[in-house]
Order: C-alpha cells, then structure tokens, then sequence
C-alpha cells in the first residue's frame, strides 16, 4: 500500500522540504515510523490546534493510483520506498 502525507501547513508552515509525500509501506503505522525517520517530522504532532496535525495523511492501492487521481499531476512528490 501507498500512503501520502501532505503538510497541512498547520500554523501557516510548511514542515520539511516537501509539501507532498508517498511512503510505500504495509501500514499507516509503519509508514508513520518510515516517515518520521526520513524527515525527522512527526506527522501527528499539532502545531496549532485550530488548524489540527502536521500532516494529513491518506491511503491509496499504489503510486500510480495516487497520480492518476491528481488534479495537478505535475505535483511535485517526494516518494519513499
Ligand atoms: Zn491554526
């Protein structure tokens, strides 16, 4: 399975160098703890409450299924196997 993390910009930020992610991984857990050791984020943490986590995250079937659903396919994403 594929999950993506987009930052939520919570707090008026961005939290890392990408904006968007896809973390290939078993599950949500797994690509929770895969994520926090590539980028050092923690995806669950809440740095304003009004705007609510870090990171909202979603799982789709594979990578291709992910972009094939992208308004805007020239998103830039950094994937992580
Ligand atoms: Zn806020």
């Amino acid at each position: 399975m594929v999950f993506s993390f987009s930052d939520t910009f919570s707090g008026g930020f961005r939290k890392s160098d990408f904006e968007y992610y896809l973390v290939v991984a078993e599950s949500e857990s797994a690509a929770i703890t895969k994520f926090k050791e590539v980028t050092g984020c923690d995806p669950e943490e809440v740095t304003c409450q009004c705007c609510g986590s870090d990171f909202w995250i979603c799982e789709y079937p594979s990578i291709e299924e992910y972009f094939r659903g992208l308004e805007d396919p020239g998103r830039k994403v950094k994937i992580i196997e």
